[in-house]
């Protein structure tokens, strides 16, 4: 591995000195250690590249369609704004492939993106729930319009998974297993869950979307002792079951707020179920990132920081400090890039500031 570096780097010093290409000298993916998480900026959309150790590719979702208006409207994919964010993380990691595509649920701020994509990178493998709820149409009238366009290069794909919960995505080095998917959560609690969460009351809050979100496809990703959750847009009672009245995931590491961090995601005992020591808040400015919910996190015990691809508009003095925030407007497209070692230490770079921010081995009982 290490020849192929150093003939990788040999070859990188002549194209730059022939003015040829402009790639960091210490981009040398062989040499890499541990599990990269970018979380890219797709503006109040989600789309999350997951690059194993073993450099195997799982990306979560495309963002929009196009310029990223909120009609769907696919055109010139190097124009596409969200597909070539992606392509720009993907090359920072030194991937030239998406190895996996999971889409979590059929909404075109989450699939919007995959036909523009699939002309600018090849897609392997693709997972999702299969097709979006019937009443899908009746509250987002482009849903429709993007499934199809996405079920068009699904169907070209290699191959096309629909897990259930409890199933593991065949990824190496890493394990990823599916804990929501279509309507349906795990059945029993993962390993070292299981406690009742005292901060359960009643039943789940309503969702904002009653349709697709919660059929969202939820993944909990381990390398290692580190654990992050990504459940996608997850809201109301699939959500709630995942917390409530028992915590059938343990705690995590990072949790990637569900729903872009909408009110409908600000319930107290969904944290006290994953405990996170870092969550990070996928909202754009005026999309996602409720007010209800930055506040819950200013109290939220044990949590350590709050990460934001965006300042939100609604949330005011309740955005965390700017160090912690990618974008401080619409004017720039920072990703948060995170890098996590087997032992479940990880450090987050906001690329704005040039600053790592490192966590050490869990500092407490988890
Ligand atoms: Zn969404």
């Amino acid at each position: 591995m290490h020849d192929r570096c150093t003939r990788l780097r040999r070859t990188w010093r002549l194209l730059i000195a022939l003015g040829a290409l402009a790639a960091s000298a210490g981009a040398c993916a062989a040499e890499r250690a541990g599990l990269e998480i970018y979380f890219i900026d797709v503006e109040g959309g989600q789309s999350t590249l997951v690059v194993t150790p073993d450099r195997q590719s799982l990306l979560i979702d495309t963002g929009w369609a196009g310029d990223g208006s909120a009609v769907f409207r696919p055109g010139d994919p190097h124009a596409a704004r969200d597909a070539n964010r992606i392509v720009a993380a993907a090359r920072d990691a030194g991937v030239a492939r998406i190895d996996y595509l999971l889409i979590t649920h059929f909404h075109p701020d989450h699939d919007g993106g995959v036909s523009e994509l699939a002309q600018l990178m090849p897609i392997g493998v693709f997972i999702d729930h299969g097709a979006p709820s019937p009443q899908t149409a009746s509250n987002v009238p482009d849903a429709p319009a993007a499934f199809a366009a996405y079920e068009k290069v699904r169907a070209t794909a290699a191959a096309h998974l629909e897990p259930r919960p409890g199933e593991r995505l065949p990824l190496s080095g890493i394990e990823a297993t599916v804990v929501s998917s279509g309507g349906a959560t795990l059945a029993a609690p993962l390993p070292g869950a299981g406690g009742r969460n005292r901060l359960c009351q009643g039943q789940a809050g309503a969702p904002r979307d009653p349709y697709e979100n919660p059929r969202s496809t939820g993944v909990l990703i381990r390398y290692g002792a580190f654990r992050f959750l990504d459940v996608g847009d997850l809201t109301g009672e699939p959500l709630f079951a995942l917390a409530c009245p028992r915590d059938l995931i343990g705690p995590v590491d990072v949790y990637l707020v569900a729903h872009h961090g909408g009110p409908d995601a600000a319930d107290p005992a969904t944290f006290a179920a994953f405990r996170p020591r870092v969550a990070i808040m996928n909202n754009g400015v005026s999309k996602g990132g409720a007010r209800a919910t930055y506040q819950l996190l200013h109290g939220v015990p044990g949590l350590e920081d709050v990460w934001q691809l965006h300042l939100s508009a609604e949330a005011a003095e309740s955005n965390f400090p700017d160090g912690y925030v990618a974008n401080l407007d619409e004017r720039s497209a920072w990703w948060i890039k995170l890098v996590a070692s087997r032992d479940g230490s990880f450090r987050i770079l906001n690329p704005r500031t040039g600053v790592w921010y490192d966590y050490a081995r869990a500092p407490r009982a988890r």
